[in-house]
Protein backbone atom coordinates (compact mmCIF):
# COMPACT_ATOMS: atom_id res chain seq x y z
CA UNK A 1 0.00 0.00 0.00
CA UNK A 2 1.17 3.64 -0.70
CA UNK A 3 1.48 6.39 1.85
CA UNK A 4 1.69 8.50 -0.86
CA UNK A 5 -0.80 11.54 -0.53
CA UNK A 6 -3.70 11.03 -2.50
CA UNK A 7 -4.32 13.46 -5.02
CA UNK A 8 -5.58 16.83 -4.34
CA UNK A 9 -8.90 18.75 -5.90
CA UNK A 10 -7.33 20.99 -8.13
CA UNK A 11 -5.55 18.33 -9.82
CA UNK A 12 -8.81 16.28 -10.19
CA UNK A 13 -10.52 19.49 -11.31
CA UNK A 14 -8.27 20.21 -14.23
CA UNK A 15 -8.83 16.99 -15.24
CA UNK A 16 -12.93 17.37 -15.49
CA UNK A 17 -12.26 21.28 -16.87
CA UNK A 18 -9.01 21.37 -18.69
CA UNK A 19 -9.53 24.27 -20.65
CA UNK A 20 -10.98 26.69 -17.40
CA UNK A 21 -8.94 29.66 -16.95
CA UNK A 22 -6.79 30.02 -13.30
CA UNK A 23 -8.81 32.12 -12.21
CA UNK A 24 -11.80 29.64 -11.70
CA UNK A 25 -9.26 27.68 -9.36
CA UNK A 26 -8.63 31.26 -7.31
CA UNK A 27 -13.03 31.56 -7.52
CA UNK A 28 -13.09 28.19 -6.19
CA UNK A 29 -10.70 27.55 -3.26
CA UNK A 30 -12.02 31.24 -2.45
CA UNK A 31 -15.88 29.73 -2.16
CA UNK A 32 -14.39 26.58 0.14
CA UNK A 33 -13.21 29.28 2.93
CA UNK A 34 -16.18 31.01 2.46
CA UNK A 35 -18.68 31.02 5.33
CA UNK A 36 -21.72 31.52 3.55
CA UNK A 37 -21.10 28.83 0.88
CA UNK A 38 -22.25 25.03 2.17
CA UNK A 39 -22.17 23.37 -1.12
CA UNK A 40 -21.22 23.66 -4.69
CA UNK A 41 -25.05 24.39 -4.95
CA UNK A 42 -24.36 27.35 -3.31
CA UNK A 43 -21.16 28.70 -5.52
CA UNK A 44 -23.80 30.08 -8.06
CA UNK A 45 -20.76 31.65 -9.95
CA UNK A 46 -20.24 28.97 -11.56
CA UNK A 47 -22.60 27.45 -14.68
CA UNK A 48 -25.31 24.69 -13.39
CA UNK A 49 -23.43 22.41 -15.63
CA UNK A 50 -20.32 22.21 -14.08
CA UNK A 51 -21.86 22.35 -10.11
CA UNK A 52 -23.84 19.44 -11.15
CA UNK A 53 -20.43 17.72 -12.54
CA UNK A 54 -18.54 18.54 -9.29
CA UNK A 55 -21.21 17.56 -7.37
CA UNK A 56 -20.66 14.12 -8.51
CA UNK A 57 -16.88 14.18 -8.25
CA UNK A 58 -15.15 16.36 -6.22
CA UNK A 59 -16.96 16.14 -2.43
CA UNK A 60 -16.85 19.76 -1.29
CA UNK A 61 -15.25 18.71 1.63
CA UNK A 62 -12.15 16.40 1.54
CA UNK A 63 -12.65 14.94 5.35
CA UNK A 64 -15.61 14.24 7.43
CA UNK A 65 -16.30 14.69 11.19
CA UNK A 66 -16.41 10.75 12.63
CA UNK A 67 -16.02 11.66 16.77
CA UNK A 68 -15.89 15.27 18.15
CA UNK A 69 -14.78 15.46 21.96
CA UNK A 70 -14.56 18.25 24.01
CA UNK A 71 -12.16 18.22 27.43
CA UNK A 72 -13.67 18.64 30.79
CA UNK A 73 -12.58 22.50 31.19
CA UNK A 74 -14.15 23.39 27.57
CA UNK A 75 -10.32 24.66 26.27
CA UNK A 76 -9.51 22.12 24.13
CA UNK A 77 -11.75 19.97 21.59
CA UNK A 78 -10.07 16.66 19.41
CA UNK A 79 -11.79 15.67 16.11
CA UNK A 80 -11.10 12.27 14.60
CA UNK A 81 -11.35 12.91 10.83
CA UNK A 82 -11.84 10.27 7.86
CA UNK A 83 -9.99 10.88 4.61
CA UNK A 84 -10.77 10.37 0.97
CA UNK A 85 -10.63 6.21 1.73
CA UNK A 86 -12.18 6.22 5.09
CA UNK A 87 -8.59 6.52 6.87
CA UNK A 88 -8.93 8.26 10.21
CA UNK A 89 -6.69 11.57 11.34
CA UNK A 90 -7.22 13.58 14.39
CA UNK A 91 -6.91 17.32 14.37
CA UNK A 92 -7.21 19.70 17.52
CA UNK A 93 -8.68 23.20 18.48
CA UNK A 94 -6.95 24.77 21.45
CA UNK A 95 -7.78 28.32 23.39
CA UNK A 96 -4.80 30.66 23.35
CA UNK A 97 -4.34 33.27 25.87
CA UNK A 98 -5.27 35.66 22.88
CA UNK A 99 -8.41 34.45 23.84
CA UNK A 100 -8.82 33.35 20.87
CA UNK A 101 -8.30 29.58 18.77
CA UNK A 102 -5.56 28.00 18.12
CA UNK A 103 -5.57 24.42 15.47
CA UNK A 104 -3.50 21.76 15.80
CA UNK A 105 -3.03 20.28 12.47
CA UNK A 106 -2.17 16.55 10.93
CA UNK A 107 -0.08 16.59 8.12
CA UNK A 108 -0.10 12.98 8.13
CA UNK A 109 -1.57 9.51 9.18
CA UNK A 110 0.78 8.14 11.69
CA UNK A 111 4.27 9.23 11.63
CA UNK A 112 7.23 7.25 10.48
CA UNK A 113 10.08 8.79 11.91
CA UNK A 114 9.15 6.40 15.51
CA UNK A 115 10.61 8.87 18.39
CA UNK A 116 10.15 7.00 21.18
CA UNK A 117 7.95 9.03 23.62
CA UNK A 118 5.27 9.57 20.79
CA UNK A 119 2.13 7.56 20.51
CA UNK A 120 1.89 9.02 17.17
CA UNK A 121 5.07 6.87 16.07
CA UNK A 122 3.99 4.09 17.28
CA UNK A 123 1.22 3.99 14.40
CA UNK A 124 4.04 3.75 11.79
CA UNK A 125 3.05 5.76 8.96
CA UNK A 126 -0.51 4.76 7.18
CA UNK A 127 0.04 7.67 4.55
CA UNK A 128 0.52 11.53 3.83
CA UNK A 129 -2.52 13.93 4.01
CA UNK A 130 -3.28 15.51 0.73
CA UNK A 131 -3.00 19.07 0.98
CA UNK A 132 -6.87 19.74 0.83
CA UNK A 133 -7.08 17.49 4.01
CA UNK A 134 -4.96 19.48 5.96
CA UNK A 135 -6.12 22.69 4.72
CA UNK A 136 -9.77 21.47 5.41
CA UNK A 137 -9.23 21.05 9.27
CA UNK A 138 -9.28 24.83 9.39
CA UNK A 139 -12.72 24.62 7.34
CA UNK A 140 -13.82 21.84 9.72
CA UNK A 141 -12.71 23.67 12.62
CA UNK A 142 -14.36 27.10 11.13
CA UNK A 143 -17.50 25.59 11.03
CA UNK A 144 -17.80 23.24 14.69
CA UNK A 145 -17.11 26.95 16.09
CA UNK A 146 -19.76 28.84 13.65
CA UNK A 147 -22.33 25.78 15.35
CA UNK A 148 -21.17 27.09 19.14
CA UNK A 149 -21.89 31.16 18.56
CA UNK A 150 -21.54 31.27 22.34
CA UNK A 151 -17.46 30.95 22.03
CA UNK A 152 -15.12 33.12 20.05
CA UNK A 153 -14.78 32.81 16.46
CA UNK A 154 -11.68 33.16 15.42
CA UNK A 155 -8.82 30.54 14.50
CA UNK A 156 -5.72 32.87 15.13
CA UNK A 157 -2.55 30.48 14.77
CA UNK A 158 -2.02 27.19 13.53
CA UNK A 159 0.54 25.04 14.33
CA UNK A 160 1.50 21.81 12.74
CA UNK A 161 1.83 20.04 16.03
CA UNK A 162 -0.74 16.87 15.43
CA UNK A 163 0.15 13.72 13.97
CA UNK A 164 3.03 13.03 11.08
CA UNK A 165 6.12 14.68 10.07
CA UNK A 166 5.26 17.44 8.17
CA UNK A 167 8.92 17.57 6.04
CA UNK A 168 8.51 14.38 4.83
CA UNK A 169 5.25 15.81 2.97
CA UNK A 170 6.44 18.85 2.28
CA UNK A 171 4.45 20.14 -0.84
CA UNK A 172 1.18 19.00 0.61
CA UNK A 173 2.34 21.29 3.63
CA UNK A 174 3.25 24.27 1.56
CA UNK A 175 0.64 24.19 -0.36
CA UNK A 176 -1.75 24.43 2.47
CA UNK A 177 -0.37 26.82 4.07
CA UNK A 178 -0.90 29.05 0.69
CA UNK A 179 -4.43 28.30 0.70
CA UNK A 180 -4.50 29.63 4.02
CA UNK A 181 -2.67 32.83 3.49
CA UNK A 182 -5.13 33.78 0.32
CA UNK A 183 -8.25 32.56 1.99
CA UNK A 184 -8.53 33.32 5.60
CA UNK A 185 -6.97 36.12 7.66
CA UNK A 186 -4.29 34.42 8.87
CA UNK A 187 -0.49 35.72 8.36
CA UNK A 188 2.73 33.90 7.80
CA UNK A 189 3.91 34.40 11.70
CA UNK A 190 0.70 33.13 13.16
CA UNK A 191 1.30 29.61 11.54
CA UNK A 192 4.01 27.53 13.28
CA UNK A 193 5.75 24.65 11.02
CA UNK A 194 6.86 21.76 13.71
CA UNK A 195 9.45 19.50 12.90
CA UNK A 196 11.50 16.75 14.03
CA UNK A 197 14.29 18.63 12.10
CA UNK A 198 14.41 16.28 8.53
CA UNK A 199 18.03 18.54 7.87
CA UNK A 200 17.70 17.90 3.25
CA UNK A 201 14.85 19.69 4.05
CA UNK A 202 15.27 22.20 5.60
CA UNK A 203 18.21 23.29 3.71
CA UNK A 204 16.46 23.16 0.62
CA UNK A 205 13.68 25.43 2.26
CA UNK A 206 16.49 27.99 2.19
CA UNK A 207 16.62 28.23 -1.59
CA UNK A 208 12.98 27.50 -2.01
CA UNK A 209 11.36 31.09 -3.21
CA UNK A 210 8.00 29.58 -3.02
CA UNK A 211 8.59 28.91 1.01
CA UNK A 212 6.59 30.61 3.02
CA UNK A 213 8.00 32.72 5.88
CA UNK A 214 6.37 30.79 8.40
CA UNK A 215 7.84 30.21 12.12
CA UNK A 216 9.67 26.93 12.24
CA UNK A 217 10.29 24.90 15.46
CA UNK A 218 12.51 21.93 15.64
CA UNK A 219 12.25 19.49 18.25
CA UNK A 220 15.38 18.80 19.56
CA UNK A 221 14.92 17.43 23.03
CA UNK A 222 18.55 16.76 23.59
CA UNK A 223 22.05 19.14 22.98
CA UNK A 224 23.89 15.80 22.06
CA UNK A 225 23.78 13.35 18.53
CA UNK A 226 23.87 10.09 20.13
CA UNK A 227 21.80 10.86 23.25
CA UNK A 228 19.23 12.11 21.05
CA UNK A 229 19.41 9.10 18.25
CA UNK A 230 18.14 7.08 21.44
CA UNK A 231 14.77 9.22 21.62
CA UNK A 232 14.45 10.54 18.01
CA UNK A 233 16.16 7.78 15.82
CA UNK A 234 16.16 9.57 12.71
CA UNK A 235 18.76 11.48 14.36
CA UNK A 236 21.31 12.51 11.13
CA UNK A 237 25.11 12.33 11.28
CA UNK A 238 26.42 15.77 12.90
CA UNK A 239 22.66 17.11 13.40
CA UNK A 240 23.86 19.67 15.49
CA UNK A 241 26.40 21.10 13.82
CA UNK A 242 24.36 21.15 10.69
CA UNK A 243 21.58 22.29 12.44
CA UNK A 244 23.56 25.15 14.40
CA UNK A 245 24.75 26.16 10.58
CA UNK A 246 20.87 26.14 9.42
CA UNK A 247 19.78 28.47 11.93
CA UNK A 248 22.55 31.11 10.70
CA UNK A 249 21.27 30.67 7.02
CA UNK A 250 17.94 31.23 8.12
CA UNK A 251 18.64 34.20 9.88
CA UNK A 252 20.73 35.32 6.90
CA UNK A 253 17.30 35.06 5.02
CA UNK A 254 14.86 35.70 7.22
CA UNK A 255 16.39 38.28 9.98
CA UNK A 256 13.89 39.55 11.82
CA UNK A 257 12.52 38.51 15.03
CA UNK A 258 8.84 37.79 14.04
CA UNK A 259 10.82 34.72 12.28
CA UNK A 260 12.82 33.47 14.98
CA UNK A 261 13.37 29.85 15.20
CA UNK A 262 12.20 27.49 18.61
CA UNK A 263 13.68 25.00 19.71
CA UNK A 264 11.56 22.09 21.17
CA UNK A 265 12.58 20.48 24.32
CA UNK A 266 10.19 17.96 25.73
CA UNK A 267 11.36 17.04 28.96
CA UNK A 268 11.77 13.20 30.39
CA UNK A 269 12.54 12.58 33.85
CA UNK A 270 15.64 10.83 34.11
CA UNK A 271 16.77 10.73 30.17
CA UNK A 272 17.17 14.72 29.00
CA UNK A 273 16.02 16.58 31.94
CA UNK A 274 19.07 17.10 34.63
CA UNK A 275 21.64 19.68 35.24
CA UNK A 276 23.97 18.74 32.82
CA UNK A 277 21.86 18.37 29.66
CA UNK A 278 21.18 22.04 30.54
CA UNK A 279 24.63 23.15 30.64
CA UNK A 280 24.80 21.37 27.58
CA UNK A 281 21.85 22.56 25.96
CA UNK A 282 23.39 26.25 26.88
CA UNK A 283 26.53 25.52 24.98
CA UNK A 284 24.41 24.48 21.89
CA UNK A 285 22.14 27.26 22.17
CA UNK A 286 24.86 29.73 21.94
CA UNK A 287 26.74 28.20 18.90
CA UNK A 288 23.28 29.48 16.93
CA UNK A 289 21.47 32.23 15.89
CA UNK A 290 18.51 33.86 17.61
CA UNK A 291 16.54 30.74 18.65
CA UNK A 292 14.04 30.46 21.68
CA UNK A 293 13.62 27.48 23.78
CA UNK A 294 9.95 25.52 24.16
CA UNK A 295 10.16 23.45 26.95
CA UNK A 296 7.60 20.70 27.02
CA UNK A 297 6.55 18.06 30.07
CA UNK A 298 6.19 15.16 28.41
CA UNK A 299 2.74 13.90 28.12
CA UNK A 300 1.87 10.74 29.57
CA UNK A 301 1.19 8.00 26.45
CA UNK A 302 0.13 4.20 26.86
CA UNK A 303 2.43 1.28 26.75
CA UNK A 304 5.52 3.99 27.31
CA UNK A 305 7.70 3.53 30.06
CA UNK A 306 9.04 7.60 30.05
CA UNK A 307 7.59 9.69 32.91
CA UNK A 308 7.63 13.86 32.94
CA UNK A 309 9.84 15.33 34.66
CA UNK A 310 8.69 16.63 38.04
CA UNK A 311 7.98 20.20 38.74
CA UNK A 312 11.17 21.10 40.63
CA UNK A 313 13.06 19.35 38.03
CA UNK A 314 11.29 21.68 35.09
CA UNK A 315 11.99 24.36 37.10
CA UNK A 316 15.40 23.96 38.00
CA UNK A 317 16.59 23.38 34.35
CA UNK A 318 14.67 26.11 32.94
CA UNK A 319 16.60 28.59 35.45
CA UNK A 320 19.67 26.90 33.72
CA UNK A 321 18.81 28.36 30.32
CA UNK A 322 17.05 31.96 31.99
CA UNK A 323 20.05 32.56 33.81
CA UNK A 324 22.34 31.98 30.78
CA UNK A 325 20.19 34.88 29.41
CA UNK A 326 18.40 32.40 26.45
CA UNK A 327 14.43 33.24 25.80
CA UNK A 328 12.94 29.92 27.45
CA UNK A 329 8.81 29.40 27.70
CA UNK A 330 7.35 26.27 28.70
CA UNK A 331 4.26 24.53 27.04
CA UNK A 332 0.90 24.68 28.90
CA UNK A 333 -0.12 21.26 28.73
CA UNK A 334 -4.04 21.48 27.65
CA UNK A 335 -6.64 18.14 26.40
CA UNK A 336 -4.98 15.55 28.06
CA UNK A 337 -7.87 13.90 29.42
CA UNK A 338 -9.36 13.88 25.65
CA UNK A 339 -5.50 12.35 24.55
CA UNK A 340 -5.32 15.52 22.26
CA UNK A 341 -1.98 17.27 24.19
CA UNK A 342 0.94 16.88 22.12
CA UNK A 343 2.45 13.41 21.27
CA UNK A 344 -0.91 11.72 22.57
CA UNK A 345 -2.51 11.48 19.19
CA UNK A 346 -2.92 7.76 17.89
CA UNK A 347 -6.84 7.33 17.77
CA UNK A 348 -7.11 5.37 21.03
CA UNK A 349 -10.55 6.06 22.53
CA UNK A 350 -10.16 8.02 26.23
CA UNK A 351 -12.08 8.14 29.04
CA UNK A 352 -12.47 11.68 29.71
CA UNK A 353 -14.17 14.71 28.14
CA UNK A 354 -17.71 14.36 26.75
CA UNK A 355 -18.28 13.32 23.21
CA UNK A 356 -20.20 16.09 21.53
CA UNK A 357 -20.46 15.24 18.23
N1 LIG B 1 6.55 15.59 13.78
C1 LIG B 1 6.64 16.93 14.22
C2 LIG B 1 5.32 17.55 14.61
C3 LIG B 1 4.37 16.68 15.41
S1 LIG B 1 4.88 16.30 17.04
C4 LIG B 1 7.68 17.06 15.33
O1 LIG B 1 8.13 16.04 15.83
O2 LIG B 1 8.03 18.19 15.65
C5 LIG B 1 4.62 17.87 17.87
C6 LIG B 1 5.46 18.06 19.12
O3 LIG B 1 5.05 17.15 20.16
C7 LIG B 1 6.93 17.78 18.90
O4 LIG B 1 7.74 18.78 19.48
C8 LIG B 1 7.11 16.46 19.62
O5 LIG B 1 8.43 16.23 19.98
C9 LIG B 1 6.19 16.62 20.79
N2 LIG B 1 5.85 15.37 21.47
C10 LIG B 1 5.77 14.13 20.95
N3 LIG B 1 5.42 13.23 21.91
C11 LIG B 1 5.27 13.94 23.06
C12 LIG B 1 4.88 13.59 24.39
N4 LIG B 1 4.58 12.35 24.72
N5 LIG B 1 4.83 14.58 25.30
C13 LIG B 1 5.11 15.87 24.96
N6 LIG B 1 5.47 16.25 23.73
C14 LIG B 1 5.54 15.30 22.78
FE1 LIG C 1 6.62 11.72 14.30
FE2 LIG C 1 6.88 14.09 15.55
FE3 LIG C 1 5.91 11.91 16.84
FE4 LIG C 1 8.49 12.03 16.18
S1 LIG C 1 7.41 13.38 17.63
S2 LIG C 1 7.12 10.27 15.90
S3 LIG C 1 8.40 13.09 14.23
S4 LIG C 1 4.96 12.95 15.14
Amino acid sequence: MTTEAPPNRHDRFLQLFPKEPAFRLRQIEQAYFTPSMTGWESVTTLSKEMRATLMQEIPWISCTPVRTLSGGTGDTHKVVLAGYDKQLFESVLMANNRGQWTICVSSQIGCAMGCTFCATGTMGLKRSLSSDEIADQYRFWKSFLAGRPELPQRISNVVFMGMGEPLVNVENVKAAIHTWLACTDLGPTRITVSTVGVLPVLEAILKDPDWPAVRIAISLHSPEEESRRRIVPTTAPRFHTRLAKWTHDYQAIHGNRRHHVTFEYTLIAGVNDNAEEAEKLVHFVRKTSTVKVNVIPLNPVGGKSFTASSRQGIEIFKNILLGAGINVTERKTMGQDIAAACGQLALTIQSGGKVVG
